[in-house]
């Protein structure tokens, strides 16, 4: 069985549901971490043979050009994070069809191919954004990995599938990975969840999905693998599942790309 490994390429300081903190945050002081980073993720990949898809911010891809070729030659998959790091729900269809067509635009100019994956920052369709999905169609995206089966503040569609299906016409929705226990969709994805829940359950919850045949959806973020990032104030939950455990993060990528067959979204749902 082999699964999608997905990174959301974004700088460390692009935090949804925290606006009133970052406007007091020095961020320009602090900037351009996201090169870096995403090349170590790019090194460990590399050794461990692995290939996998990036949801590129259009605005790290206009600043950093170079590093969105790096990805592409190195056999990787180039595609949408969206241009600035906005949930959907709080933009206009005619606001978000103009960004992401800026930000498809951008990425398949660099690298001279289509851009047919997209991933809505911070997971935003949600009910009140699914007129997402038609404009997503419109702009020749083949598959999205943005409605999260799950019950969260945020984010979410706890009743949607936890699989790969067709959530509109022939776009595919290819979910971010969820374990199944008494009758609730535990995350075990990436992110936070794959930082907080020790690497055991990670990994067999994973077993048990490949034990039925079925592709695990998993994702990082190139500030995962980076604990001397500044710290922004903020809220203490959010601080502790932002900031936990990013000292082990990399450890535990590693074992899980050692550990289980990974390669893009693309080649997992088969588009050629
Ligand atoms: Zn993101």
């Amino acid at each position: 069985m082999i699964n999608a490994l997905t990174v959301d390429l974004e700088e460390w300081y692009h935090i949804t549901g925290i606006d009133d903190y970052l406007k007091n945050a020095d961020l320009n002081k602090y900037a351009n971490r996201a090169f870096n980073n995403t090349m170590r993720l790019l090194d460990m990949f590399r050794e461990a043979k692995v290939k996998a898809t990036f949801f590129v911010l259009g605005c790290i891809a206009e600043r950093f050009p170079e590093l969105v070729k790096r990805i592409d030659q190195e056999g990787h998959e180039v595609a949408t994070h969206g241009f600035y790091h906005d949930v959907i729900y709080k933009r206009t269809p005619e606001e978000f069809a103009k960004n992401l067509r800026d930000a498809i635009s951008l990425l398949s100019g660099i690298i001279n191919k289509k851009i047919i994956g997209f991933r809505a920052p911070d997971f935003s369709i949600t009910e009140k954004s699914l007129w997402a999905l038609d404009i997503l169609i419109a702009l020749g995206i083949k598959y999205d990995c943005s409605v999260f089966p799950v019950k969260h503040p945020r984010y979410g569609m706890p009743k949607a599938g936890r699989f790969p299906y067709k959530i509109k016409d022939d776009l595919i929705e290819f979910p971010p990975s969820t374990y199944r226990i008494f009758n609730y969709n535990l995350p075990v994805g990436g992110g936070a969840y794959l930082r907080i829940f020790p690497y055991w359950v990670v990994k067999a919850a994973l077993k048990s999905l490949n034990k039925e045949n079925k592709p695990a959806n998993i994702y990082v973020h190139p500030w995962e693998v980076d604990p001397e990032q500044p710290r922004i104030k903020m809220p203490a939950a959010r601080h502790f599942t932002h900031y936990a455990n990013l000292d082990k993060a990399e450890k535990k990528i590693r074992a899980l790309i050692s550990d289980f067959r990974f390669t893009t979204v693309r080649e997992v749902l088969g588009i050629v």
